[in-house]
């Protein structure tokens, strides 16, 4: 678990700002959830998943309740579906952090951010076309090019459970050429042995069956709308008939970003899918869901690998000096905050030198000086730090009271650092 220091901390602030406003566009509100939930709202991600078999934070709190840490979102909105039936469809967005007991390296860490989207209550293939032109729309404005986005379906319920006992048969016949690892995972989860990238595995996955022969016609007829809905929409995808994902209630359309800078384990930038049946196994009736969740971390690793959505300026306008005691220092600080200026100022009434060097240091357009002389006649002085001059003057007074207005003007004026 990490802390985020400014530039990161603002990044990844300005990241959920850029999401929310993708989203809200688009007819999505808001949902905050606990962090903290009963441990059986996360198990129902499925028993053979290693989120809820590995890594989930759970405990017992002091009213002997079982909870865990969220490990991801999907679950919890559902639940609160279920709990507050709101009308449908029912399409919200939500951010913030996760936590699951994996080992910690570039691109996965134990504590996560993601953003993500669910919509509850549609079946219409339109919705899930809607859903991953959102993602995709949202990787455009940050500025990111190296996304690939790749699409399954996991077909009708009947489908997958037919599909999986396909490919136990097909792996079991490999025997002990598989990997140990994909052995134990083809005993809990025979969709997750595809998700090896072990090298002894890696001809056995080739030669898997794939999902497409066992779609049923209303779930073939389902992934053909979709694919024809982003062919509209100009969205370029591959189809990827081995692609599963994590969790164990995905059902039909499923797909994920994949970025093109990070190492192949970490590369998921995010992804989702249909889980119709998830609001069911929560106590609701049955309801078709949809969403993506977008790992927070990796896209900013992933921008900074492309050289995209740098970190803003966030040097303040103006950086007040005041060698006369103070108090002016304080009095014209606030004045300019309570104006919409962004000020910042020295302390401890140090030299004039010592200031200027803070002010400097601030990145802040603007000096805002007030020394004896200006004190005296009723004046501060301006001196602009990045151009250097104004209409030639490296520094000049103006009245007290026309500082702002005087600021407000020039700032204006005034490039970015
Ligand atoms: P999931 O909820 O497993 O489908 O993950 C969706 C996205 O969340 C992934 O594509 C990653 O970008 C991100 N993610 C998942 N687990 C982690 C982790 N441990 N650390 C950082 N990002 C993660």
């Amino acid at each position: 678990m990490r802390d985020l220091l400014a530039p990161e901390s603002v990044r990844t602030r300005r990241f959920t700002t850029v999401f929310a406003d993708v989203v809200e566009a688009a007819g999505y509100q808001q949902i905050v959830t606990p962090l903290l939930e009963d441990l059986d709202v996360f198990a129902r991600i499925g028993d053979a998943t290693d989120v809820v078999t590995k890594e989930m934070y759970d405990f017992v709190d002091k009213g002997d309740r079982h909870v865990a840490l969220r490990p991801e979102f999907t679950a919890s909105v559902c639940r609160a579906f279920v709990e507050h039936r709101p009308t449908l469809p029912w399409k919200v967005w939500y951010s913030g952090p996760n936590f699951r007991y994996e080992k910690p390296q570039r691109g996965r860490y134990r504590q996560f951010d993601q953003v993500g989207i669910e919509v509850l209550g549609v079946d219409d293939p339109h919705l899930d076309v809607e859903v991953i032109t959102l993602g995709w729309d949202f990787y455009r404005r940050l500025g990111l090019r190296q996304v690939t986005l790749l699409l399954n379906s996991l077909g009708e319920p009947g489908d997958r459970a037919r599909y999986v006992d396909a490919l136990r048969t097909h792996f079991e016949a490999v025997g002990t050429a598989l990997s140990e690892q994909s052995r134990a995972t083809l005993a809990r989860n025979p969709l997750r042995v595809l998700d090896s990238k072990r090298g002894e595995d890696v001809e056995f996955i080739a030669s898997a069956p794939t999902i497409d022969a066992f779609w049923s016609p209303t779930a073939a007829t389902h992934f053909r709308s979709v694919c024809a809905g982003l062919e509209a929409l100009g969205i370029r995808f591959e189809v990827n008939l081995k692609l599963v994902r994590g969790l164990d209630y995905y059902r039909g359309t499923t797909f994920e970003f994949v970025g093109g800078t990070l190492d192949s384990a970490q590369n998921a930038l995010g992804g989702g899918g249909r889980y119709d049946g998830l609001v069911e196994s929560l106590g609701g009736p049955p309801t078709a869901g949809i969403g993506f969740a977008l790992g927070v971390d990796r896209t900013l690793i992933a921008c900074a690998d492309e050289g995209v959505f740098a970190a803003p300026d966030m040097s303040v306008d103006a950086f007040v000096v005041d060698t006369t005691g103070g108090t002016q220092a304080l009095i014209v600080t606030n004045q300019l905050r309570a104006a919409g200026i962004a000020a910042d100022r020295a302390y401890d009434n140090r030299s004039m030198k010592a200031q200027m060097k803070a002010a400097n240091r601030s990145g802040a357009a603007f000096a805002v000086i007030i020394g004896d002389d200006e004190l005296a006649a009723g004046t501060v002085s301006i001196r602009p730090m990045r151009t250097g001059t104004v209409e030639g003057s490296e520094q000049f007074a103006v009245a007290g009271n026309e500082l702002i207005t005087n600021l407000q003007t020039l700032l204006k004026e005034v490039p970015t650092s």
